[in-house]
Order: structure tokens, then C-alpha cells, then sequence
């Protein structure tokens, strides 16, 4: 389950969150603190101000209301936990609040350095125990008492650290809950992420191990538009292809060794009666053109299979050259002269122009032609019409090779292009067809970028045709 993509993703996530997380609480740690010290001081600070007002009435005005100084001394005590020292300009205690315990203060206790700026007027905000007068560190905030433009006084009020701490201490431990909650669901969530992306990619390494095993009924469930889902979405038309192609290549040998164990065990009988003396001499030499015609199919099969898989694997380079293409009809017509008049067939050749010069591979469409009119006769019946016409569409030469034979019905249609592929009616008519002359005839015309389409009506006729480019110039006609 935790293969290693798997790993990594959760390991790079669950770090980002990590480092995320420890810095976003050691900047909380040190604004929670800044801010509840800052807090306290600014209280302190308000509480001194206001009874540095009060005490310096005293010394303005020699009256002192020491009941509003008591009340301000229990204000800062009750909120703030602050216990409040008077000092007078000489830094000797003029006045402290009950709560505190001066026993040990001399009148040099206070003379300390970091109060000096509070003789200047300035406000002092420090840490300490008073050379040990408090029984702990503590937060002091001096105020100056100013009167008549001189320092007076100063007020000290000093205020617990541990209990500023413990309220810093609980602010603490709420954040790090929060971060921790934070924490798990991250988590959770990186788990489900990363599991997300992972598994997907776990399945399709098993199915690809089982594909590339040759087990290409193999298929991966994909849901989404992710990329990820895209690789799967490749892989299974991957596997489909894969399948579909075995499935063509157990057709094809199914096929190929058909056709090439009946015509071979014909021959094998003749020759072995001919042999044996079964067959009276004056028969021998018909027997022995069957033998002929038999070896004939089978060179021709050979032939084609070589010139298909040749062209299916690339390994054919057309040899182009301008040449006209009636010509070209003309003279493949003229090799079946004989079969046409055998059948008592009616051959029309209409050109669109004297000459229609095409720029293709000559031997190639020499092929494709007599193939389809090879078909034509074949199928048409005696005394039936084959026409062979060229026509112009742009820049296009369209060729095409018509008859009034048997048809193809639509259902065939889609298959006759394939290897081997016959349709069963015309067996009667074709013993001696392979299945492989339209193939050939899409192949070689694949090979020239064109197609070949077909038109056809059962018992009404059948029309092939396909496309060339127009050579602009021709340079050479045959
Ligand atoms: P073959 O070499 O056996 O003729 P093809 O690939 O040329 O094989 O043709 C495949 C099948 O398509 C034929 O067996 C036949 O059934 C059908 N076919 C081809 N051309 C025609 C046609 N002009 N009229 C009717 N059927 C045709």
C-alpha cells in the first residue's frame, strides 16, 4: 500500500505542513507575548500616570488625596496585581502599599541605575527583584512625578511576572491545541490527497505489468479529468488497440495458413495420384494444369502478403512520378481483354481530359487499378458493364471503376477492406480470390495520403473510387 510515490508525496506535504506550522507558532509565541506584555505596561503606565498626578499635588499645593492615590494603589493591585512603592526625589521611600514588604530596603536600595532615567522625567520599564527587596523577579514601571517643571517623586508599580506568564502560558497552550487540530486534519487530508494520487497510479502499473504480460483485456478504472486520469485513459486505448490487434493477428494466421494448406494438399492429392498411377495419361496434363493454377494462387498469395506487410511496416518508399493516369487505365484494361470478351462484358472508358496527368507512384496504382478492375469483372455477370472513369475535383484527380455486378451489401461493406476477407456469396464466383486485393488497394493508397471509397447497391453494381494529386506540369507520359 505505501509504495514509495506514495511515500514521497506524504512525506514532502506532511513537511511543508510541519515547517509551515513551527513557524506560524513561533511568530504566534513571540506576538502573543509582545502583545499581553505591551498590554500590561500600557496598563501600568495609565495607573502611574494617574497617581503621579495625584502625588504631585502634593508638592504643588502641599495637599495630598491620599483616598484617589489608595483607590488608584487598589485598582492596579485588583486588575493588574501590582503593588505601588512612592519615592522621593532622592530615591528614598517616601510611601509603599500595604501588600509589599520594605523591611529589607535601605535608603540606597532604590538608588539603582536602571531608575536613574526616571530623575530625568523619563518613564523606566524594567525586570528585577530590587537588589532582592522582592522575593522574585517582577515587571516595574516607573513613573516621574513632575512639579513645577522639576521631578518631585517618582511612583513604582510593580506587577507579577509568574502570573503574566501563566496567562502567556495558557495563550500558549490554546494555539498549540489549535496547531495540533491543525496538525491532524492536515493530515487527514494529505492522506486522502496523496492516496488519491498514488493509488490511481499503483493500478496502472499492475495493469501495464499485465498488459505488457499479454493479458490485454486488462482496464483501469479512471474517474476524474486529472492528468492522472488521462494516463489512464491512454493506457486503456492503449490496451484496447493492443487487444484489437492480437485479435487481428490470430485472424490473419487463421486465415493465411487456411488459404495456404487447401491449395497445397490439392496439389499434394494431384501429384500423389499422378505418382501412384491413378490418373490415365491422357488425363495427366489437365490434372497437371490444376496443379499449375494451384501453385499460381499460391505464389499470388505470397506476393500479396509480402507487398501488404511490406507496406504495413513502412518499409515501402514511394517512387513518384507524373504520368498520365488514362493512359495508365488504358493499358490495365487491355490486360484482362480477354476475360472481358470471355464474359461478354461491355468496357467503357470515359477520361475528363486526352490526358490527366497525375503525380503518385505508377506501379502502386497500376496495382490499385487492376485489383479493382480485376473485382469488376469477377463479380459482374456475363454480358454486364464496367466503366472506368477519371473526373476533376481542385486540384484532384478522381478515379473511378464502376459495375453493374453483384454488390456488396452495407454490412459487408465495412469488412471488405480487411485482410482475407471475402464476402461468402462471392465464393461461388471467386475461388481463386484471397481476400487480400482490396486491402492491398487501401494500403497503397494510405501510402499516398488518398482513400478509397465505395458505392454500391446489392444486385445493381458497385463503384470504387479514389483520389490523386494533379501534377502541374507533366513531364512524362506512357
Ligand atoms: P479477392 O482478392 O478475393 O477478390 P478482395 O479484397 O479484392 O479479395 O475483395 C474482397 C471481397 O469484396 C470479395 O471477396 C468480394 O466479396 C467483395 N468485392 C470486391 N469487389 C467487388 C465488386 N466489384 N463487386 C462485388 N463484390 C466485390
Amino acid at each position: 500500500m505505501f509504495n514509495s510515490i506514495f511515500r514521497k508525496q506524504l512525506t514532502l506535504n506532511l513537511g511543508i505542513l510541519a515547517i509551515s506550522l513551527i513557524l506560524l507558532g513561533i511568530v504566534l509565541s513571540q506576538v502573543i507575548r509582545g502583545y499581553l506584555t505591551d498590554q500590561r505596561v500600557a496598563f501600568l503606565e495609565e495607573a502611574g500616570e494617574k497617581i503621579a498626578l495625584e502625588v504631585s499635588k502634593y508638592y504643588e499645593y502641599g495637599m495630598i488625596d491620599t483616598q484617589r492615590i489608595n483607590l488608584q494603589g487598589q485598582m492596579a493591585r485588583q486588575y493588574l496585581n501590582a503593588s505601588m512603592i512612592l519615592l522621593n526625589d532622592d530615591m528614598s521611600v517616601f510611601a509603599n502599599s500595604a501588600d509589599i514588604d520594605l523591611s529589607n530596603a535601605n535608603k540606597e536600595s532604590f538608588n539603582l541605575e536602571e531608575f536613574a532615567p526616571l530623575t530625568q522625567g523619563k518613564i523606566v520599564v524594567t525586570r528585577g527583584d530590587i537588589n532582592g527587596i522582592l522575593e522574585e523577579k517582577k515587571l516595574i514601571v516607573g513613573y516621574p512625578v513632575r512639579s513645577n517643571n522639576t521631578i518631585a517623586a517618582s511612583v513604582l508599580l510593580i506587577s507579577s511576572i509568574a502570573d503574566l506568564e501563566k496567562t502567556i502560558m495558557e495563550m500558549y497552550i490554546a494555539t498549540a491545541l489549535c496547531l495540533l487540530l491543525a496538525v491532524i486534519l492536515g493530515f487527514v487530508l494529505i492522506l486522502i490527497l496523496s492516496k488519491s494520487i498514488s493509488e490511481p497510479l499503483r493500478q496502472m502499473n499492475l495493469a501495464a505489468k499485465q498488459i505488457s504480460g499479454g493479458d490485454y483485456a486488462q482496464r483501469i478504472n479512471s474517474v476524474g479529468r486529472d492528468e492522472v486520469s488521462q494516463l489512464a485513459l491512454s493506457l486503456n486505448n492503449m490496451a484496447e488497440s493492443l487487444e484489437q490487434q492480437e485479435k487481428k493477428r490470430r485472424e490473419f494466421i487463421a486465415n493465411f495458413s487456411h488459404d495456404l494448406r487447401s491449395p497445397l494438399t490439392s496439389v499434394r492429392g494431384f501429384i500423389q495420384a499422378i505418382m501412384d498411377g491413378a490418373v490415365p495419361p491422357e488425363k495427366t496434363n489437365h490434372y497437371l494444369g490444376i496443379v499449375m493454377d494451384e501453385t499460381e494462387r499460391l505464389s499470388k498469395l505470397a506476393n500479396d502478403i509480402v507487398d501488404l506487410s511490406e507496406s504495413e511496416m513502412r518499409g515501402i518508399e514511394l517512387k513518384e512520378s507524373v504520368f498520365d493516369i488514362n493512359t495508365l487505365i488504358r493499358e490495365t484494361a487491355f490486360m484482362f481483354e480477354t476475360r472481358i470478351v470471355e464474359k461478354n462484358l461491355v468496357l467503357n472508358l470515359n477520361f475528363a481530359d486526352n490526358e490527366n496527368p497525375v503525380t503518385a507512384d505508377r506501379e502502386k496504382i497500376h496495382r490499385v487499378i487492376y485489383n479493382l478492375l480485376d473485382n469488376a469483372i469477377k463479380f459482374t455477370p456475363e454480358g454486364g458493364e464496367i466503366t472506368s472513369e477519371t473526373s476533376l475535383a481542385n486540384d484532384r484527380v478522381v478515379v473511378t471503376v464502376k459495375d453493374t455486378g453483384i454488390g456488396v451489401s452495407p454490412e459487408d461493406q465495412k469488412y471488405i477492406f480487411d485482410r482475407f476477407y471475402k464476402v461468402d456469396e462471392s465464393r461461388g464466383e471467386d475461388k481463386k480470390g484471397n481476400g487480400l486485393g482490396l486491402s492491398i488497394v487501401r494500403e497503397f493508397l494510405r501510402l499516398h495520403g488518398s482513400s478509397v471509397k465505395l458505392e454500391s447497391i446489392q444486385g445493381v453494381g458497385s463503384a470504387f473510387s479514389f483520389e490523386l494529386k494533379t501534377a502541374r506540369q507533366p513531364t512524362s507520359t506512357v
